[in-house]
């Protein structure tokens, strides 16, 4: 399966897709996370996506969509993957778009996460993620680690995003309304689009998104 997940900036898309892709057996494709290890290992992109990054702002289209398209190239990309903030603006998807036409393939599902702003501004606030492995996420009050700073999975130093700020968050929120949102007409075009709450247990989302995917393919 192809699929692209949406929603605003935590709305839990990294929490669902690491149990998604598990599920699905496709790799979870995250442009943020490939990023961010852009930044740890110091490369010129890196550099050049911290300072938007750090702003709140997109990563220029061109540099982002290369990375993207670069990552999904990879084999164990062939029989699927799990887009997660890729795209975020209809430019990136019109180009996700062409490169699946060349490939003769396309998405078969647009999984939409609705969150309420108040929640996705908490979520965000008490996110804290490990430094080994940005897929193990914590929260301070949702989702607390057995000890304060430390990953329960690895033993990792668990961190706050420079980005979690909350002066970030608030223009991350903002570019995702004016970027990110209009996305969900494009596909909703497409009829690709299938929006479900994310609010509530972990796993009652996964249920509910696992449901709504098996009802796409089940419509096919
Ligand atoms: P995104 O990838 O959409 O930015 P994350 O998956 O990183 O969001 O989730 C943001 C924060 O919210 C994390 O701290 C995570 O532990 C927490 N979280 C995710 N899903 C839920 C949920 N269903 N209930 C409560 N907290 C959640
Ligand atoms: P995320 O980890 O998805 O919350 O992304 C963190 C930040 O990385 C975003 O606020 C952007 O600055 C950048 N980023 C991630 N994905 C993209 C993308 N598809 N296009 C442009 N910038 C991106």
């Amino acid at each position: 399966m192809r699929i692209v997940l949406v929603g605003p900036p935590g709305a839990g898309k990294g929490t669902q897709a690491a149990f998604l892709a598990k599920n699905l057996s496709i790799p979870h494709i995250s442009t943020g996370d490939l990023f961010r290890a852009n930044i740890s290992r110091q490369t010129e992109l890196g550099k050049l996506a911290k300072s938007y990054m750090d702003a709140g702002n997109l990563v220029p289209d061109e540099v982002t969509i290369a990375m993207a398209k670069d990552r999904m190239e990879q084999p164990d990309a062939v029989n699927g993957f799990l887009l997660d903030g890729f795209p975020r603006n209809v430019s990136q998807a019109e180009a996700l778009d062409e490169l699946l036409e060349s490939e003769g393939m396309q998405l078969d599902a647009v999984l939409d996460l609705e969150v309420p702003e108040d929640e996705v501004v908490k979520r965000i606030a008490g996110r804290r993620v490990c430094r080994n492995e940005s897929a193990h996420v914590f929260h301070v009050t949702y989702k607390p680690p057995a000890k304060e700073g430390v990953c329960d999975v690895c033993g990792g130093e668990l961190y706050q995003r420079d980005d979690d700020s909350e002066e970030t968050v608030r223009k991350r929120l903002e570019v995702y309304h004016t970027q990110t949102e209009p996305i969900i007409d494009y596909y909703k075009a497409q009829g690709l689009v299938v929006t479900i709450p994310a609010l509530g247990k972990v796993e009652d989302v996964t249920a509910r998104a696992m449901e709504a995917l098996k009802r796409v393919v089940d419509d096919k």
